[in-house]
């Protein structure tokens, strides 16, 4: 299934994860697709923030995967941008299965690792501050989820 959400600013995307942040549960996979500076990490910062993670986050340079501790849920933030296509598995599975929730950037360079089912989330520029979110669920778990979200 599949729905589509407009956001006017920064703030509104922010909401969106936020609200979405409520209803994730651990073992929960969420990818995030979007060229750079469409909104991928904010949306992330805000996920976090909707967790009760305090800690600020940020794409890191160096590390492909950093973990968030100390909200309901543990986060963990995959970044993928600087894998080859094909590349080595980094014990993706460990995370996508652990006990918190994963959210990958550029996850199709990674798409052989990632699980059937998850939430996709792809962020289109329309405009300066205007965003077209996309957001496709695969598997009953995620189409529930997105159900409950956005009807
Ligand atoms: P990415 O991680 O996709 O490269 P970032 O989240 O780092 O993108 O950067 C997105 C930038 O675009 C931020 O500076 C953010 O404030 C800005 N922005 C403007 N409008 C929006 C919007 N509607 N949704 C999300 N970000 C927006
Ligand atoms: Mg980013």
């Amino acid at each position: 299934m599949e729905w589509n959400l407009k956001t006017e600013n920064p703030e509104e995307t922010a909401a969106f994860a936020m609200k979405l942040a409520e209803r994730l549960e651990q073992g929960d996979v969420l990818t995030l697709e979007g060229d750079l500076g469409a909104g991928k990490t904010t949306f992330t910062k805000a996920l976090a923030k909707g967790l009760g993670i305090e800690r600020n986050v940020n794409s890191p340079t160096f590390t492909i995967i950093k973990e968030y501790h100390g909200g309901r849920l543990p986060l963990y933030h995959m970044d993928v941008y600087r894998m080859e296509e094909d590349s080595e598995d980094l014990g993706f599975h460990e995370y996508f299965e652990g006990e918190g929730v994963t959210v990958v950037e550029w996850a199709h360079l990674i798409h052989e690792y990632l699980p059937d089912n998850r939430l996709e989330v792809q962020i289109f520029h329309v405009g300066e501050t205007e965003r077209r979110l996309t957001v496709k669920a695969f598997g009953p778990r995620y189409i529930n989820l997105g159900k409950e979200l956005l009807g």
